[in-house]
């Protein structure tokens, strides 16, 4: 499965970042048990898992950069694809008709893809993914199951034919790179028991101001990390 499939239903967008978040396979959140984790099924969603040590339930989500997004899954990491194989040159409005987010999420968005580049560029330059690192991303972990025969609706499908229209006028180099670089950073777990991320109202959000933090590589829910210089600037780019 080449790595852009991963990116067309929610299913295979969880096996992709969990992949990348979870190396040595899923680990508890709240408990650190490795063991005794298993996925949920039925109309949990995908992504919900439950520890049989600690009895409670988590998502790869709650720790990652996409913490705070509502959007599905597979659409934040659409942007993130776009943003990082256009380089952040990507148009804010064209980002938010091809994936159907409001404009200002868009403008946000790429501006903080624009935020990340100086260390993108660093990255790329000092130790990029090779293409046998990115074939192995792009493939279910031995700890996972075979991807589900998903059946996304036709929104979705038609959401993807955009994507995949739009990525083709963008031919900067190493695109599954940058991308798989840009998703490392957002889905590095917390290097510490840091303190609990500042609810919206403490840092002066009202509530249409959150709607609007959807898709913003969860700012909020970074300021817990310890990320490389530009992801670290985020955290600070919160509106007041
Ligand atoms: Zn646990």
């Amino acid at each position: 499965m080449a790595l852009l499939q991963c990116l067309r239903h929610d299913s295979a967008a969880y096996g992709l970042m969990e992949r990348v978040a979870w190396p040595d396979g899923p680990v508890c959140p709240h408990c650190g048990a490795r063991d005794r984790v298993r996925r949920l099924g039925g109309s949990t969603g995908p992504g919900t898992w439950k520890c049989y040590d600690c009895r409670r339930i988590f998502s790869l989500r709650s720790r990652t950069g996409f913490h705070a997004s509502h959007l599905p899954l597979h659409v934040s990491l659409q942007a993130v694809y776009l943003l990082a194989a256009s380089r952040a040159e990507f148009s804010a409005t064209a980002l938010a008709k091809v994936l159907g987010v409001s404009l200002r999420t868009a403008c946000q968005l790429k501006q903080r893809a624009r935020d990340m580049m100086p260390w993108l560029a660093q990255q790329l330059a000092a130790s990029p993914p090779g293409p046998r690192e990115i074939a192995a991303w792009a493939q279910p972990a031995p700890w996972q199951d075979p991807p589900q025969r998903a059946q996304p609706g036709w929104a979705c499908e038609r959401r993807f034919e955009r994507f995949m229209d739009a990525l083709a006028e963008w031919r900067q180099a190493q695109p599954d790179a940058a991308f798989l670089l840009l998703l490392k950073a957002l889905s590095s777990p917390p290097q510490e028991v840091a303190a609990a991320p500042p609810a919206l109202a403490d840092v002066g959000l009202g509530e249409d101001d959150t709607l609007q933090l959807e898709l913003d590589f969860g700012a909020g829910a970074m300021a817990g990390h310890v990320p490389p210089d530009g992801l670290s600037r985020l955290g600070a780019q919160l509106p007041a």
